[in-house]
């Protein structure tokens, strides 16, 4: 099997089914060979190397998701996606990027953004007792074990597990320490939100690893294109009556999307170069 070629080409995970089970069994074979041998090194490169593999494939399902419209589903692997590469650049370099982490991190947090989330739900945990995941010690401020959080030891990584805690309340925040807490979703079936942006974009890429931008500003709407009473909510979302918030203005103020493709893809073939087109929330 050649690992490197796999790595370097995550496309194919898209395009073409790979054996992935196949995949993560070798990593897990030849790690455990490494350890059995003592070559620390080898088994923590190899590790790394199947977080990489592990990145790629999770990229990959979340569009599988979009196109079953498990968009909540998707947003939570994201934020997973998004700590495992936190993990893989603790411990590897990229210059050249060629295995896609650093492109798949930028690329995150433009999914992440075409989210019609704004407002979260952030739990507010005491820590009682946090333990070492190698050696499972009891970690406080003086008391430490031997192990570095984030290091790598025979092929795993050292994690602090907060094994008491107790909960002291809500807090509503914009950029919240823990993403899956979405205020009014838990799961895909009763999800009140659309996905406009995402949907738009699934209409004109071939595959995870096309290349693409956004620009959003706001734009007049027509008012003749919405039949609201002037003492009505505003449609542009602002919570004001439309006589006090859009009504005197030349139209109705909408947040606009317009979408970049970097390359013409096979779905926007003789569509206009790099101007795609405008999605309107
Ligand atoms: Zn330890
Ligand atoms: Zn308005």
């Amino acid at each position: 099997m050649n690992i490197e070629q796999i790595l370097r080409n995550p496309h194919l995970l898209y395009t073409k089914s790979h054996d992935n089970k196949a995949i993560f069994d070798y990593f897990v074979a030849k790690i455990k060979r490494h350890v059995e041998r003592d070559e620390e090194l080898l088994a923590n490169s190899t590790a790394i190397l199947q977080s990489i593999f592990k990145i790629q494939v999770d990229y990959t399902k979340v569009f599988e998701l979009f196109s079953v419209q498990k968009y909540y589903s998707a947003w939570c692997l994201l934020e997973r996606i998004e700590i495992a590469i936190k993990g893989v650049l603790w411990h590897y370099n990229f210059i050249e990027d060629e295995y896609y982490v650093l492109f798949i991190k930028e690329y995150v947090k433009k999914l992440q953004g075409l989210y019609p989330y704004k407002v979260f739900g952030s739990s507010e945990y005491i820590k009682k007792e946090t333990r070492c995941s190698i050696c499972d010690s009891i970690i406080t401020l003086r008391n430490r074990c031997p192990h570095k959080k984030g290091e790598l030891y025979m092929g795993e990584m050292c994690t602090y597990i907060i094994t008491k805690s107790e909960m002291i309340g809500m807090s509503i925040v914009d950029e919240p320490f823990n993403k899956y807490s979405v205020m009014g979703v838990t799961k895909d079936e009763d999800d009140p939100y659309k996905y406009q942006n995402i949907d738009f974009l699934l209409s004109v890429i071939d595959h995870p690893f096309n290349q693409w931008n956004t620009e959003s500003y706001k734009i007049f709407e027509p008012h003749s294109k919405f039949s609201v009473p002037r003492n009505e909510p505003c449609p542009c979302g602002s919570k004001l009556k439309y006589k006090k918030c859009c009504l005197p203005k030349p139209g109705v103020e909408m947040d606009h999307t317009q979408f970049i493709m970097k390359q013409p893809t096979m779905k926007t073939r003789g569509m206009k170069p790099t101007k795609v087109q405008k999605v309107t929330n």
